[in-house]
């Protein structure tokens, strides 16, 4: 452990704050020290004193179901997991060569992936403050490596911008902070900031701007030495005769702003999006896999749950094999349902009018992941690309490349579209024949020379045809969240809803476990009650 200072560590100093200033002063004196701002996650729950007996159903196995059904049963619960899917894992997913997809629609894929290469069709990437998840990979054995989140060296691309030409993100990035600089120096200078700023705090200002813009003696931003110093070289700095760098030439202000990269720059400054970033070795799935090796007994697997009832004696849910077609019911006294919204909105049940009505006020929003395999890693090789994401206002949102086995020889596959919004729906209209053919038109913007050359083979996933998502993620706002979210969250009798849009960190695995734990937490209480 650190020491604070000669003789004391962290946690003997919080543990005197805390004596001296009770709870308050310890969570103020933590979050000052770094220790308690990121996370809602305080441990996994305490759930003791189950009822001898007492049982559970809970509705799904994606991970929101799986820990339910973990930590439930830990407590003494008898529990039973109903999944409509033969895996578990729920949008934690990955597909690999041979796998095979279907649609809403009917469109079949066969994954065609070399072995040890996957497309993660839903999340992909992990940050360093979802302590939920990271911490039950840890205890579940789940190898993370890191997800390269940000790449300089990537490209911005923008059709309005450059005559449609990408440029790095370290160009642009520069040349937009080196304008602002030099305009907000200009600004300063010219005493229009004198009513907001003292004169000591104008000096400042302008150190900051000179150093930050790297900006000229002069307070310009210009080609030269220094701005080549953070948006690159025509030729870098080498040793020997030709050892002296050639600067570059700064981009035209106005085609940097075309670009709009500042929604790039400020994408990064987002919380979530901030590094350090993880993913599991092997694909994203490897966390449900994780999951389900600790609660698989409990999971039947094909069944679609098609009622939901309940009534002073319990619960009751009635579902069907898809595979025979045999129609079931299960009963329990209590049921944690993790079906998400657009899905359960279409099941039969007797929920109090107000939670049915908050189900079904809530849209899902969409996406579509494209994963195309190339022959070489000509992003590497050629264009010293590690990771990372090179930005498109085309459909496709975005490519991304791989962060695992880098330097390798051999095929790998590129995210070849991440889209959202009108893009996701057109590329969703199309066939997956088609998403490919658009991504590869699409993506070429970035690797002209090589992306249809050394084009493989390809898969997507859109997100409005999967049959037991319907959707991305539940899509909250601020007037929703007022009329309906605490109805969502409550315990509705015996039944309570969790998931990922049973949180505020929607379209995160981290809302899905928190809302799970928060779930089983008051239920836990409830049926102690009972
Ligand atoms: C495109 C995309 C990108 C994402 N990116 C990230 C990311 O980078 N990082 C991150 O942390 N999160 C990301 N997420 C969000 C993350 O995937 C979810 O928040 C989380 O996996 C949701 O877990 P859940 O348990 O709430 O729901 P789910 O995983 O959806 O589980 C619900 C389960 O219910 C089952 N089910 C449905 N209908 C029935 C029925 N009738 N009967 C029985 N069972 C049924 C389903 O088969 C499924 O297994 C992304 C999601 C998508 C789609």
């Amino acid at each position: 452990m650190q020491a604070v200072n000669s003789g004391t560590t962290r946690r003997q100093l919080l543990t005197a704050i805390g004596l001296v200033g009770g709870a308050a002063a310890l969570y103020q004196a933590m979050t000052t020290m770094g220790h308690a701002a990121e996370t809602q996650f305080h441990g996994p729950p305490k759930l003791d004193g189950a009822k001898p007996g007492a049982s559970v159903l809970v509705l799904g196995s994606g991970l929101a179901g799986m820990l339910a059904a973990f930590e439930l049963s830990k407590a003494g619960y008898q529990v039973k997991v109903l999944e409509y899917q033969p895996r578990a894992g729920g949008r934690n997913w990955s597909l690999y060569g041979g796998d095979t997809y279907t649609e809403l629609g009917g469109a079949t894929q066969k994954v065609g992936f070399a072995p040890g290469n996957y497309l993660n069709p839903g999340p992909w990437r992990i940050p360093h403050h979802h302590r939920t998840l990271l911490h039950y990979c840890k205890v579940f054995g789940v190898q993370l490596e890191p997800f390269i989140q940000f790449n300089h060296n990537a490209y911005v691309h923008s059709t309005k911008a450059f005559g449609g030409q990408p440029k790095h993100f370290r160009e642009v990035a520069a040349d937009f902070e080196g304008n602002v600089a030099e305009l907000l120096g200009k600004a300063v200078n010219q005493k229009a900031l004198d009513a907001d700023l003292s004169a000591e705090d104008k000096e400042k200002l302008l150190e900051a701007l000179r150093n930050w813009g790297v900006l000229d003696k002069d307070m310009r931003y210009v080609s030269g030495l220094q701005s080549s110093s953070h948006r690159g070289y025509d030729r870098p700095p080498g040793g020997g005769v030709d050892g002296a760098p050639i600067p570059s030439t700064v981009l035209d202000f106005s085609g940097v702003l075309d670009s709009k990269v500042w929604n790039n720059m400020a994408f990064f400054m987002n919380h979530e999006m901030q590094t350090t970033m993880f993913q599991p070795v092997g694909g994203m799935g490897m966390i449900g896999k994780a999951f389900a090796r600790q609660v698989q007994p409990l999971i039947t697997h094909n069944a679609k749950v098609t009622q939901i009832r309940q009534d002073k004696a319990g619960v009751t849910v009635a579902w069907t094999d898809t595979q025979s077609g045999t129609a079931s019911v299960s009963k329990a006294d209590f049921c944690v349902c993790t079906i998400p919204l657009g899905v359960l909105n279409q099941i039969d049940n007797n929920l109090s009018p107000a939670l049915q009505t908050a189900i079904g006020a809530v849209p899902y929003s969409n996406s579509v992941k494209i994963g195309l395999e190339f022959k070489r890693r000509f992003w590497e090789e050629d264009n010293y690309l590690y990771g990372g994401h090179s930005f498109t206002d085309q459909d496709i949102g975005l490519i991304s490349y791989p962060n695992n086995h880098l330097f390798q020889d051999g095929p790998a596959v590129v995210l070849g579209a991440f889209a959202s919004g009108m893009g996701a729906y057109r590329l969703t209209g199309m066939t997956p024949e088609e998403r490919i053919e658009t991504a590869l038109t699409q993506g070429s913007v970035f690797h002209p020379d090589n992306y249809r050359r050394e084009f493989s083979n390809g898969a997507s996933v859109a997100w409005s045809r999967v049959p037991w998502t319907l959707g991305c993620c539940a899509r909250w706002n601020e007037e929703t969240r007022k009329d309906y979210y605490q109805t969502l969250v409550a315990v509705d009798d015996r039944v309570v809803l969790a998931g990922e849009h049973a949180s505020y960190v929607g379209c995160w695995m981290e809302g899905a476990l928190l809302s799970s734990i928060d779930a089983i937490t008051r239920l836990h209480k409830r049926a102690l009650e009972a």
